[in-house]
């Protein structure tokens, strides 16, 4: 019986209740050192309330302890600062060699072994997925690399799946693929230096000796807009700081990318980052097989973007004539083109001149587009010309680190998604993004909150039912059928109607007023609406939001669907990105988003290991008093007991016979009374 730790106090706790009482129960804990100890698991906190779980959080945080079990998941407190050794491949091979990892202080190697094992295991073999969530800044992406250099360690494969000496080992190519989708998916943000501005799935493939043998990565909801708009203070891609920091002389000239240049699309250059390391990339790319000369292309056209957003047009002074360009862009529209290749003359007609095909002879008809329209076009291009190259790029990496499926036996996924996201002005990235984090509280909430109540009670376990905040209205505002806000989205694309946003918004609210998630901010005079997400309420915005597109994730929630989930709640302290920096409020709000404290509160009153009947009778049938019996009788009963067997077999879904025989080999092992 692990010694429970008792913090009592209230169920629930608000922003304002965290007061002075609070810092002097803090202050008690932390002053009786050894207690800090008993804290590896929430469980084992006794009320576990919202308050209670903060308190062992933060006290563990102060001395330096940032991962904490908590029943089905992990509490990932991000430090802000290297810590030595946490992640040393001493460390990782003392966890890989533990008889029960498990007994050892909580960590994301924990995690990353029970996964492996469960790969492995005689008795369930099953993929594995690890889903690591947080808001931006929380450390999701540092944990998911952490990870795959653990796998990339102790499932090294012995020679490289490609059998080629050119090649890099698997584990490196797959360790590589890292620098590359970070230079071209992530971005400097307000809340992170390093925010990675895509959802990424990695699937590890484990062949039948447990190597590492192939990869494969599904990217997702790629922020493209980024390319085209940053927010004030923010950041473009890493990669366009990197070939402009970066490139020789002699790349300079040939990507006419001249020192000290101004670009539109490039804010904030002179801000220095780690992340702006070109040769990093570089390297990475030529061991995944992309060679110089195919760089050099892939430079090109993202130089050819930069120029491309210094194409300003100014109104024509005859309103059936094109925009005018403006003087400066004259020279930039003709280096985007050469540079995209793509003919001066077609990109300046594609970017001014709107082709309409009408009437019943389906007439072609070309019109001048304003200088609004003409700035939306050119956006869009280069949104659309990223979005194809960095969809390629994914496509290359998988080539070079997938094998064929007769190659691997089983998986392990890593699952790295952008957080929720509330900004004051919010748009359709946003509402995908905050779909992502709905649809994988429902996962948790399904596989967890709710599977776990709903077999406790079909297996007649006394239980007394614990709440959780079920997000289903929510899902079904965003995408239920036949009418959702994406539904109506995708009629509005599909019909072509000119956006109007507050005819939309009208639309939106007679087809969905039933839904309780659905509200208007009525204060402000821009066409929005609210909804309610799991971890609160955003207001979006719904201008130009019937031009964007809807990104799918139904593939993704089926391939999550089909494994064992484990999950990593990577945890700010605060929004500075401080080290050693605890801010309570901002932990409390993180934690209450999540549903944590529900789940530690099930898994506390619930039972640490859960194993499939079949499974547990076929490994301990031999226990059974029947079985042993049966094996003293004569050939008849023998018959008798088969007979008797198949009775039983029929009845394993039932589950009072399941438990009956659980009950009996239990009894067995103990040799003592066990009560049902
Ligand atoms: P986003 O959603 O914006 O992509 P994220 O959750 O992926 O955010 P990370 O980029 O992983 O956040 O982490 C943010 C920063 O926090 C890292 O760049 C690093 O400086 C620091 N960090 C995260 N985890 C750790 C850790 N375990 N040890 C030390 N520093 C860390
Ligand atoms: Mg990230």
């Amino acid at each position: 019986m692990p010694e429970q730790v008792n913090c009592q106090k209230e169920d629930s706790v608000t922003q304002s209740d965290l007061n002075e009482s609070y810092e002097e129960e803090v202050r008690a804990f932390l002053s009786d050192e050894e207690k800090l100890h008993l804290f590896d698991d929430l469980t084992k906190v006794n009320p576990v309330t919202t308050t209670t779980v903060l308190k062992c959080l933060q006290a563990r945080y102060n001395v330096n302890l940032f991962y904490t079990n908590a029943g089905c998941s992990l509490v990932a407190l991000n430090p802000f600062q290297p810590i030595s050794c946490l992640y040393s491949p001493e460390l990782m091979r003392e966890y890989h060699v533990a008889v029960r990892p498990q007994d050892l202080k909580p960590h994301i190697y924990t995690v990353a072994e029970e996964a492996y094992r469960n790969v492995q295991s005689q008795m369930d073999p099953m993929n594995q997925s690890i889903i690591v969530s947080g808001e931006s800044g929380a450390g999701k992406t540092w944990t998911s690399r952490c990870l795959m250099k653990f796998y990339a360690s102790v499932a090294a494969s012995v020679t490289s799946s490609k059998g080629n000496e050119a090649v890099e080992r698997i584990e490196k190519r797959v360790l590589d693929s890292n620098p590359i989708m970070e230079a071209f998916g992530n971005a400097c943000t307000l809340r992170n230096n390093n925010s990675s501005r895509f959802g990424k799935y990695i699937q590890l493939h484990l062949d039948r000796f447990h190597h590492l043998s192939s990869a494969s990565i599904q990217t997702f909801l790629l922020e493209k807009t980024r390319v085209a708009y940053q927010a004030p203070s923010e950041r473009n891609f890493h990669i366009f700081y990197q070939i402009t920091k970066g490139a020789t002389a002699e790349e300079r000239q040939e990507w006419n990318l001249p020192e000290g240049a101004d670009y539109r699309w490039l804010p904030n250059s002179e801000r220095n980052l780690e992340e702006d390391c070109f040769e990093v990339t570089r390297d990475a790319m030529l061991h995944l097989g992309i060679d110089c000369s195919t760089q050099n292309n892939i430079f090109k056209v993202l130089s050819g973007l930069l120029h491309l957003g210094n194409v300003q047009f100014s109104n024509p002074l005859d309103e059936s004539q094109p925009c005018e360009l403006e003087d400066e862009a004259k020279d930039s529209v003709k280096t985007a083109g050469d540079l995209l290749k793509i003919p001066v003359e077609m990109l300046l007609e594609s970017l001014r001149i709107r082709t309409i095909t009408a009437g019943k002879q389906q007439q072609v008809f070309k019109k001048p587009c304003s200088r609004t329209e003409c700035d939306t076009r050119r956006d869009c291009l280069a949104k659309l010309i990223y979005a194809k190259l960095f969809e390629w790029l994914v496509l290359v990496i998988n080539e070079s680190i997938y094998a064929d499926t007769s190659l691997w036996t089983s998986f392990i996924g890593l699952l790295d998604v952008y957080g929720f996201e509330a900004f004051p002005e919010n748009n359709l990235e946003q509402l995908c993004i905050n779909y992502a984090n709905e649809k994988l509280q429902q996962h948790f909430v399904a596989h967890y909150l709710k599977a776990q109540q709903e077999e406790y009670a079909s297996e007649g376990l006394q239980w007394s039912f614990i709440n959780y905040q079920d997000n289903q209205s929510c899902l079904d505002l965003i995408e239920g059928s036949p009418l959702s806000i994406f539904s109506l989205l995708n009629e509005e694309c599909r019909l072509n109607r000119s956006s109007n946003p507050d005819l939309f918004q009208t639309r939106i609210e007679k087809a969905l007023s039933d839904n309780q998630c659905l509200s208007r901010d009525k204060f402000s005079k821009k066409p929005n609406f609210i909804v309610s997400h799991y971890a609160g309420k955003v207001c979006y915005q719904l201008a130009a939001m019937v031009e964007k597109n809807k990104s799918s994730l139904e593939n993704l929630m089926h391939i999550l669907n089909s494994t064992k989930p484990h999950y990593i709640r990577c945890i700010k302290p605060n929004a500075d990105c401080k080290a050693m920096t605890f801010r309570k409020e901002e932990v409390l709000s993180q934690l209450q988003a999540c549903g944590i404290v529900e789940a530690i509160t099930i898994s506390a009153a619930g039972f640490p290991i859960r194993i499939s009947f079949q499974s547990f009778t076929d490994r301990y049938e031999i226990l059974r008093k029947s079985h042993r019996s049966s094996k003293k009788s004569t050939c008849d009963e023998n018959n008798d007991n088969t007979a008797k067997k198949k009775e039983e077999t029929a009845a394993v879904d039932d589950s009072k016979a399941s438990r009956s025989v659980v009950v009996e080999i239990l009894e067995n092992v103990t040799g003592q009374t066990a009560t049902e």
